[in-house]
């Protein structure tokens, strides 16, 4: 029997590399392996909507198109190890799978804090629909909230617990929230306007403790501070979902490196010519920036990625070597972009902001909608706006550095 091309993660990169290899007119067989039990879902809601409304799964979900009609799913079941020499793959009921290409999209998990004498419960991060419901059904209204790591999520969070009726404290290490990807001027505009809705920011600062027996019911922090909490949201960032490719030979440091074309690398970087990674959990270059490798954590970076990887696997795998060729001439150079929503907020960007050594009010006021520009040089790195959506999409073109 052929062997066949196996997606290890079924969310949104692992499905939209699925549709793309039908559509690039792949016929043979074609299984998506994801550990959670739910077929692919839309993760952004998670730290809004989901939190902030009775939701389940089938209002997150994404639609299945009929290309996708004889694909064999594998879920709640993990892919464990992998053997990249021999092409496959072991799952957790213990099946052995065989590939002819693997296209690894297994994104990430929450990194947890790990403090001694740690309650069970009352401790949460947001990672999956899961994770999500079990927080939402204790964002009752009165709950005391401390959200501890102030990136997108914990801020999504923050808004929609405090529109929720929770008194919320977000504990931060920077100076303000978001410092990093937004820069000093928008993240302060920011905090301001989350302190307007009654959120707590205890910045400069970590948790040295949780407290409670069974279940949370406090922190205490670095400078000494005691916060009293039901619900503690562990909002500190992401590892990489990479473990099962322990013990081959792919460097697998800080998320799966891949190159200008998607393939995944060995340590000495030469590239594995049938495996690819997509997504949250890929590392990868963006040539229009610089040489350096990163991984992007956006949405629209899954979704890129797989539509380059179905279609050149469906080339590899087909008759058109030409086709195949040309595909792979195409480096891959993504505008990363994103979006939150945070209270009346609605950010959008693109670039690669945390890169800007200058940071620019372009249009609208603080405070008000605006725009601001990342500069490197004369070169915008990004764009980042408050309101004014379609205007920031005007940008969208002038991001990136000018070739010398
Ligand atoms: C709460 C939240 C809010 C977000 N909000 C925004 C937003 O507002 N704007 C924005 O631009 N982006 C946002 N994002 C980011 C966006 O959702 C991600 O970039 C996107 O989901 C990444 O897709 P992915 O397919 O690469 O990985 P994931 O969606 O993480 O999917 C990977 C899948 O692989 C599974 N898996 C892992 N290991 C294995 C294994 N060994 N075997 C089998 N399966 C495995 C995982 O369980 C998961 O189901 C948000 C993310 C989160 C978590």
């Amino acid at each position: 029997m052929t062997r066949p091309v196996i997606v290890v993660g079924a969310s949104m990169g692992g499905l939209r590399a699925a549709e793309t290899l039908r559509k690039s007119g792949y016929e043979g067989r074609l299984v998506v392996i994801g550990d959670e039990p739910h077929a692919p879902y839309n993760r952004p809601p998670l730290s809004k909507e989901v939190l902030a409304e009775q939701v389940d799964h089938a209002a997150v979900a994404f639609p299945l198109s009929e290309v996708l009609d004889d694909v064999e799913w594998v879920l709640g079941n993990a892919v464990v190890s992998a053997d990249l020499d021999t092409q496959s793959v072991t799952l957790a009921d213990g099946q052995v799978l065989d590939y002819s290409c693997l296209i690894i999209a297994t994104g990430l998990r929450p990194r947890r804090l790990d403090l001694p004498g740690k309650p069970n419960s009352g401790a949460h991060a947001i990672r999956t629909l899961d994770d999500a419901m079990a927080l939402r059904a204790e964002l009752k209204q009165g709950a005391k909230v401390v959200v501890y790591g102030a990136g997108f999520i914990g801020c999504e969070a923050a808004a929609t617990a405090t529109k929720l009726g929770a008194s919320v404290t977000v504990v931060g290490r920077g100076p303000v929230p978001m410092l990093r990807p937004l820069g000093q001027q928008l993240a302060e505009d920011i905090q301001r306007r989350h302190e307007a809705h009654g959120v707590r920011f205890v910045m400069n600062t970590f948790l040295t403790e949780i407290l409670g027996e069974e279940k949370v019911t406090g922190v205490v922090l670095d400078n000494g501070e005691t916060l009293e909490c039901d619900v503690l949201i562990e909002s500190i960032g992401s590892l990489p979902n990479t473990e099962f490719l322990e013990g081959n030979d792919i460097d697998i440091e800080s998320g799966v490196h891949v190159n200008s074309t998607l393939h995944a690398l060995r340590k000495d970087g030469t590239p594995w010519s049938n495996v690819y990674a997509i997504g949250d959990v890929a590392r990868f270059p963006i040539p229009q920036f610089d040489p350096t490798t990163r991984r992007v954590e956006h949405w629209n970076i899954p979704t890129e990625m797989a539509r380059k990887v179905g279609k050149q696997v469906a080339l590899q795998l087909g008759e058109d070597l030409e086709a195949h060729a040309t595909e792979l001439a195409k480096n891959f150079a993504p505008i990363p972009s994103f979006w939150s929503d945070q209270f009346e907020v609605s950010l959008l960007a693109y670039g690669l902001l945390d890169q800007g050594e200058d940071v620019r009010l372009l249009e609208g006021e603080v405070g008000g909608e605006c725009i601001y520009g990342y500069f490197k040089g004369d070169d915008m790195v990004g764009v980042c706006g408050i309101g004014m959506r379609s205007k920031v999409m005007g940008y969208r073109n002038k991001v990136g550095i000018a070739a010398s």
